[in-house]
């Protein structure tokens, strides 16, 4: 079934209370009236009972039949009683008022402690309000029982009803009007949000739901909408970028590689030309291979599906592995490779092929960017409760506005030189996701002409007892690890 609109639901639901509080007020309303009308003709009787059992009192000493006459005589004209019915204690009636006699009295109860009690009676088609009670003169018990009339005052209570009923429905339909006024008012805002935000599509990320200034939920409900496009426009930019850009750095070698094999085969060539010509291809095809290598790391990065298996590990031994490799680089690149590793144990709770990875990198970087007579220094410390791996070379360095952006992806600082070593500006950003996937930081410091530092710190962890060995060839032994 379809849910009613919540404009439409807000509205049953004020009607609903509107509805119940009318019933509480009227009804209450009605009850206190009628017990204030009651109490007054209980105040008239209770002043007519006094008024008889004073006369009763003042003639206690004379007969039942002389008592009958002076009441009809006397008592009644001084009072003008016309509906009193006075009986003995043994119920043998002693005087009884005309209209009385006309139209009996059904039996009332009485308190036989003395204390008056009422009640409401019909008689003759007309209501009536009795009080009943037991008088004591002198030897004498009476039960006398006087009425009053009530039909002024039952008018009066009924016509109170009827206005009630008459005004409780039109005062339910002027409300159940104001309050669905009311609530189209209060949401129109939520209309207008949801008109804006259905047009808002991949091709028009940029804009925003209407700023309101309502100080309200709408307000907050509009602000976070708005954030959170944002983040969506940000997020959707940086995708567009990187297709785009990764589009752009394929294409670079392949065209290369065509090139090269449309101009071997343009005219025959000898095997050694031939031979170089399938060198550049090879070349280009690593390129390649290795550039879409680091996209799908990115990609399978950003999508949470890259898992890293961490567990206990000695750093130690993959910066040991990493100098011995390098080392032969060096040498070929007549480049001085330093280290200084001077720890024991560097104990971490990681990955080992991501770490190895990020040793590469910040290596290869170094090696890159560092011409020829220079040294390259790779040392790691403990630093209160953190392992500090630093490389530092005493190459070409990168000016202040580059150091902050080096970490984004494809950034270069010269793109000519960087591809032509090889770089598609990926290598810091794998690194940077690595390390922050380690808990750790990765930071550079930097002069332009004098060299570079990286740094990545990363805690160091407590390797329990069984993992002592602290073997770097077992990655079993870790538990899988998904970077949240
Ligand atoms: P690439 O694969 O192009 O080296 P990176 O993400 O590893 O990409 O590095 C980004 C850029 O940072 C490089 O293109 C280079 O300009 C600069 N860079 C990185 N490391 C160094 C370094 N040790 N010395 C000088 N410049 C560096």
């Amino acid at each position: 079934m379809k849910r009613l609109s919540i404009g439409l639901r807000l509205t049953l639901w004020y009607l609903a209370i509107f509805l119940l509080a009318e019933l509480i007020f009227g009804a209450g309303m009605w009850f206190i009236l009628r017990q204030n009308l009651y109490d007054i003709a209980d105040q008239a009787l209770q002043g007519q009972a006094a008024d008889l059992e004073r006369f009763l009192q003042a003639r206690q000493n004379i007969s039942t039949a002389q008592l009958k006459a002076e009441i009809s005589e006397d008592y009644k004209i001084e009072s003008s009683e016309d509906y009193l019915q006075i009986s003995d204690a043994a119920g043998n009636l002693i005087y009884r008022s005309r209209f009385l006699e006309e139209h009996p009295l059904p039996p009332l109860p009485v308190d036989q402690r003395g204390k008056p009690r009422y009640e409401n009676r019909k008689l003759a088609q007309r209501r009536f309000r009795f009080i009943s009670k037991k008088m004591i003169a002198g030897d004498h018990v009476y039960i006398v029982q006087i009425g009053h009339p009530m039909h002024e005052e039952m008018e009066t209570l009924d016509d109170f009803l009827r206005y009630l009923l008459w005004f409780a429905p039109l005062l339910l339909l002027g409300a159940s009007a104001v309050g669905y006024w009311l609530s189209r008012r209060a949401l129109a805002p939520v209309d207008a949000l949801a008109r804006t935000a259905r047009t808002i599509s991949g091709h028009n990320l940029s804009s925003r739901l209407e700023k309101l200034h309502t100080g309200d939920e709408l307000q907050r409900l509009s602000d976070t909408l708005n954030e959170m496009l944002g983040r969506i426009e940000s997020a959707f930019l940086r995708i567009t970028e990187f297709t785009a850009d990764a589009s752009h750095e394929l294409r670079t070698p392949i065209s290369l590689i065509h090139t090269e094999a449309e101009l071997a085969l343009r005219r025959s060539r000898n095997q050694e030309e031939y031979r170089e010509a399938l060198l550049h291809i090879l070349l280009e095809a690593d390129r390649t291979a290795k550039l879409v290598e680091e996209l799908l790391a990115l990609a399978r990065a950003d999508s949470g599906s890259e898992v890293l298996n961490i567990h206990p590990l000695d750093l130690l031994k993959l910066l040991k592995e990493s100098t011995s490799k390098w080392a032969q680089v060096a040498s070929l690149r007549n480049l001085k490779f330093e280290e200084h590793l001077d720890v024991e144990h560097v104990p971490v709770m990681g990955d080992e092929n991501a770490l190895r990875r990020v040793i590469d990198i910040l290596l290869d970087n170094a090696f890159k960017y560092t011409p020829a007579p220079g040294t390259v220094t790779l040392s790691a410390e403990q630093n209160q409760g953190n392992i500090l791996v630093s490389v530092e070379d005493t190459g070409m360095g990168i000016a202040p506005e580059d150091q902050i952006r080096i970490f984004e992806r494809f950034y270069r600082v010269d793109k000519a030189r960087s591809r032509e070593l090889g770089g598609a500006g990926l290598g810091l950003a794998i690194a940077q996701w690595i390390v922050k996937r380690h808990k750790g930081t990765i930071t550079v410091k930097s002069e332009l002409g004098s060299g570079s530092v990286f740094r990545v710190e990363i805690p160091s962890a407590v390797i329990p007892a069984e993992h002592a060995s602290l073997s770097s060839n077992n990655p079993g032994s870790g538990e899988n690890y998904s970077p949240d």
